[in-house]
């Protein structure tokens, strides 16, 4: 039985942690067996800061045991054909389906989002399931013209062997399954190291899959995990048997992870942060406009890489945007709560170290020439609630402006045209989403073209956040440039190989070279 902190196990409301069947979960490491022997870790909630559970991290030898263990049932698993892997993913989608309250509700007290999205955040890891299903059946390689006579030239793609997943707080579970899912119908095995403050929900998840693995006689180091901080992404990104390390985190922890997998020619998918713009041109549905803005801004407490940090009005329609979305804002910050409270629409940040760089980022603000519209304050003595904030008067080109803070904020900015509102769009370093609203044809064009956004997720007339797991999901310049989801991204968990086969009796060359 699952063994948390004592006030959690007398609280009916905490009843869903025994669905969860979890045995053993001191135990932070998974190499087949439950294990560690490293330093002990305290999950904490962060809507009232009390300990959870305290944890078992991975050291050094529990991370080479892991590495071992995969690679030893990477054997097995690489060689089953392809629509056998995918019947085992499809029972882990069923599994994940049957347990959705409870693990959903475990990311909602661990991480800290509302429940609907945590919640939601199992049922994407259940969609990209699906989804990799129907890709163990039709991933498929090509058969290219050959210039030779009696000459097949083939493109197929292998496995890669075991790939490494770092994930960040925000997304404690979708993150795995989009990666987890694909890298699995494609023959891989997976080392996962979750962020050192959501181990229980990488316990459940593991917990999960493992139990199907093993209901189908496939040894269960097909997906190990070593719960642990720096030093055990430090022992991912310098590894050569890690064959792609998948990263989700900072672009300053990603850029270090990016050189570091560079340094030993491995191959990287880095998905880091964003500095999203919603931008508000005159022709826009200003309905739309603030009922998707107030989530985009302040749902999650601003914490998905694809909140919306600024958003660029056209003046004509900036006093008008302005005060609907101050009004919007005064209605939800009523509704700041418990993550669990079906009632709340905003739950807390992560951790008190959140909360440190929110006021950080208010008073850096204000510093720079910013005015606070709405919020700007912490909420409540206990847990880590602040409340959703509007900053003004702001430059465009601000250092505050262009960095990512994780926290509920939005800039707002007043440009002239919308020319100038997709230069400002674009003068971050930051590329990962992006959206305009407007009612005319000719800028939606302008915006999708070759001068419009530069990021990776470019929407019309939806906010900058919920990405679908069928498109490709990432971004582009300083959020690394990586891919994950949907579209042709299983191909980064493949090795490509392009293979000429000569069934006739001569030799010709390629290019017509004749050496005689
Ligand atoms: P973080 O960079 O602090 O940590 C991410 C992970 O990296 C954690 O598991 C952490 O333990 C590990 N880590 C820390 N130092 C390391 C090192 N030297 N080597 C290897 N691993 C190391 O990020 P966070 O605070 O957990 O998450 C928030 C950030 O993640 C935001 O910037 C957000 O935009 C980004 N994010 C991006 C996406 C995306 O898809 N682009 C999705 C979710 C979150």
């Amino acid at each position: 039985m699952l063994s948390t902190s004592s006030y959690l196990i007398n609280d009916k409301k905490y009843s869903f942690l025994k669905d969860l069947e979890l045995k053993e979960v001191n135990h932070g490491v998974f190499n087949g067996n439950w294990t560690g022997n490293g330093e002990i870790t305290k999950s904490i909630s962060p809507s009232n800061g009390k300990i959870i559970a305290e944890i078992k991290n991975g050291n050094k030898n529990d991370y080479e045991d892991c590495v071992k263990a995969s690679e030893e049932a990477y054997k097995v698993w690489a060689d089953l054909p392809l629509p056998k892997r995918g019947e085992i993913v499809r029972q882990i989608g069923n599994a994940l389906r049957e347990k959705i309250e409870p693990l959903g509700k475990l990311v909602s007290l661990e991480m800290g989002k509302i429940l609907p999205e945590g919640i939601g955040e199992v049922q994407e890891y259940v969609d990209i399931c699906d989804y990799a299903v129907g890709l163990s059946r039709s991933l498929n390689g090509a058969i290219i013209p050959s210039e030779r006579p009696g000459h097949a030239l083939l493109e197929k793609w292998n496995p890669l062997g075991l790939i490494g997943v770092i994930s960040a707080f925000n997304f404690p579970i979708a993150v795995y399954g989009w990666n987890s899912a694909i890298a699995m119908v494609c023959g891989d095995t997976i080392l996962w190291k979750p962020a050192p403050t959501t181990p229980l929900v990488s316990i459940a998840t593991i917990n999960i899959i493992s139990k199907v693995l093993e209901q189908n006689g496939i040894n269960s180091a097909v997906a190990t995990l070593c719960n642990g901080g720096a030093d055990i992404g430090k022992n991912l990104a310098t590894d050569t048997r890690i064959k792609l390390l998948s990263f989700t985190g900072s672009t300053q922890v990603g850029h270090q992870v990016g050189v570091e997998v560079q340094k030993r020619f491995g191959k990287h998918l880095l998905e880091l942060g964003g500095n999203n713009a919603i931008i508000v041109n005159e022709d826009a549905d200003i309905d739309m406009v603030i009922t998707s803005t107030v989530f985009a801004c302040a749902g999650t407490a601003g914490q998905r890489c694809t909140t919306t940090r600024r958003l660029i009005i056209h003046e004509k329609v900036y006093d008008e945007v302005l005060s609907r979305l101050k009004k919007a804002y005064s209605q939800i910050i009523n509704r700041i709560g418990d993550p669990l409270d079906s009632k709340t629409l905003l739950g807390p940040l992560h951790s008190a170290e959140s909360v440190a760089k929110f006021e950080q980022t208010i008073s850096e603000a204000q510093k720079q020439g910013g005015a606070i519209e709405f919020g700007g304050k912490l909420v409540g003595s206990t847990g880590f609630f602040v409340e959703p904030t509007i900053i003004s008067g702001l430059k465009h080109d601000s250092p505050v402006v262009h960095s990512e803070c994780f926290a509920p904020i939005v800039y707002i900015l007043k440009a002239s045209n919308l020319k100038e509102a997709i230069s400002w769009n674009n003068e971050v370093p930051q590329g990962l989403s992006s959206s305009l609203f407007t009612q005319n044809v000719n800028n939606i064009f302008e915006w999708i073209g070759p001068f419009g956004s530069d990021c990776g997720i470019i929407n019309v007339n939806i906010p900058t956040s919920g990405a679908e797991i069928g498109g490709a999901f990432g971004g582009e310049k300083h959020t690394g440039g990586g891919r994950e989801s949907g579209s042709d991204s299983w191909k980064q968990y493949m090795r490509r190989s392009t293979i000429t086969i000569n069934h006739s009796r001569e030799l010709p060359l390629a290019q017509g070279i004749k050496f005689e």
